[in-house]
């Protein structure tokens, strides 16, 4: 792992836990008695997932969801399920687990879906907010932290699947970003 291509560390390892532990605390408050599905998106989420459904007191179910929309550090735009939920969402509260939202694209796609599979109820958890890059209205229930419009990995966030597994969130830094994209574009006017 190349640390030195972080511009900037945005959160600590102790600083996510105590987010995660009050969004954890949050959602047990109000899903008292309810029947809660935690419908996590992969890759992204799989490290906050981990930690907040362990800071969930009440009882809930976990399922996962593939959805891309992301290549490199560019949102495409179209968000594809790869992999949809088989177990039936009827009467469920269901709760989105998802580490950014940044256009709000994935989120109101994949909230939309999911209430089309029958929950009852559709809500969600971020890590972070992007709010300056939101082009559709969306607004999460539960919600980390702000963050700036920059490309942020670590803590499950990946370039290109990679630092997904560095315990902070950091800034990536604008020349690396800037190098693939000279690379990609020297490589297609071959
Ligand atoms: P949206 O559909 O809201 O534009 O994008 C949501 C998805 O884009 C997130 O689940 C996340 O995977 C990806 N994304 C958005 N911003 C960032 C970022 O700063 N870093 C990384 N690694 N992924 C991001």
């Amino acid at each position: 792992m190349r640390d030195h291509l972080i511009e900037k560390v945005l959160y600590s390892k102790e600083e996510i836990a105590s987010m995660v532990q009050r969004l954890g605390q949050a959602v047990s408050r109000d899903y008292q008695g309810k029947s809660l599905v935690l419908v996590s998106l992969m890759k992204g989420s799989v490290v906050f997932t981990a930690d907040l459904m362990r800071c969930i007191t009440v009882p809930c179910r976990l399922e996962c969801m593939t959805v891309s929309s992301y290549h490199g550090a560019q949102s495409s735009g179209t968000v594809t399920v790869l992999q949809d939920i088989s177990s039936s969402l009827e009467h469920t509260d269901v709760l989105v687990v998802e580490d950014m939202v940044d256009t709000g694209l994935t989120l109101q796609s994949i909230c939309g879906h999911l209430r089309q599979k029958g929950a009852a109820n559709v809500r969600s958890c971020v890590l972070f907010d992007k709010p300056a890059r939101r082009i559709v209205p969306v607004k999460a229930d539960y919600v980390g932290a702000e963050v700036p419009d920059a490309f942020l990995v670590g803590y499950g966030l990946d370039y290109h699947e990679y630092y997904r597994n560095l315990p902070y969130v950091g800034i990536l830094s604008s020349a690396v970003i800037d190098r693939d994209c000279r690379q990609n574009s020297s490589q297609s006017k071959e």
